[in-house]
């Protein structure tokens, strides 16, 4: 897979995605050969791609980080997803040495009292088990959107991560909301029922809130954060995160 892996190769791949519908984007990526890796977070962007996986019974490997801080009904969703689609959702979990680390040193809810404590704690329940769900994968393919918030604008559909080796997919990059939820409608996806109780964006119940009207999609999330801070680590270079350097990753 190492021709797959450079800038050169996800620009000619960016440049084909751009010209397919999401189906032809996940089947193209599946067909290259290599493990593919899904990493579904149960929003509602992510359970259009996790429909047209289904639906087209793609060899791709669908795969969320249960952190064990998130909402029932998320928790629920894994499990009807499941149902609906027939497929296995592999749960990945933090450690639980790493949660009894990161607890002594910080306090089990430390997130709120620095963006450090927060990394750290994103770096357990989050990075760490992601890790794990792509050691071997060629391709990442996740739900990031360029309308989800100012730090996601430029989201390509294919972009080289040097760090972790392989190239990330974005296959709903120029997707905006209007498009998912008519998707979601045209084809009886199961969604999180708290979208309509104001959470566009669901991550981690302590971290999560419902958003006013006219808030970005993405103020719900670490609210009481900088916009420019507001990321979990999960889609930015871990070298951009200064506490995950310290956070035992
Ligand atoms: S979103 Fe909050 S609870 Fe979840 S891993 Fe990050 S800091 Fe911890």
């Amino acid at each position: 897979m190492t021709a797959l892996t450079g800038n050169g190769t996800a620009q000619a791949l960016n440049d084909k995605l751009a010209e397919l519908d999401l189906a032809g984007r996940l089947a193209l990526v599946a067909g290259l050969g290599g493990r593919s890796v899904f990493t579904t977070s149960l929003g509602i962007e992510d359970q259009v791609i996790t429909a047209a996986i289904g639906a087209e019974r793609l060899g791709i490997d669908v795969v969320t980080l249960q952190t064990g801080r998130l909402f029932k009904e998320t928790v629920d969703l894994i499990d009807e997803t499941e149902d609906q689609y027939g497929i296995t959702i592999t749960r990945y979990h933090p450690r639980q040495d790493d949660i009894d680390a990161y607890a002594a040193q910080y306090g089990l809810n430390g997130f709120y009292e620095s963006v450090e404590a927060r990394h750290a704690c994103c770096g357990v329940r989050k990075l760490k088990p992601l890790a794990r769900a792509l050691e071997g994968a060629s391709f990442w393919i996740t739900g990031l959107r360029r309308g989800q918030s100012g730090n996601r604008a430029d989201t390509p559909f294919a972009e080289f991560d040097a760090e972790r080796g392989l190239i990330k997919i974005n296959p709903l990059a120029d997707w905006d909301i209007e498009r998912i939820k008519a998707y979601v409608a045209d084809n009886a996806v199961p969604v999180n029922p708290m979208h309509r109780r104001g959470y566009p964006s669901i991550g981690c119940e302590p971290c999560t809130r419902a958003i006013k009207p006219g808030e970005p999609e993405r103020a719900g999330r670490w609210w009481w954060e900088n916009d420019e801070k507001r990321e979990c680590g999960l889609h930015v270079p871990e070298s951009a995160i200064p506490s995950l350097e310290s956070s035992a990753l």
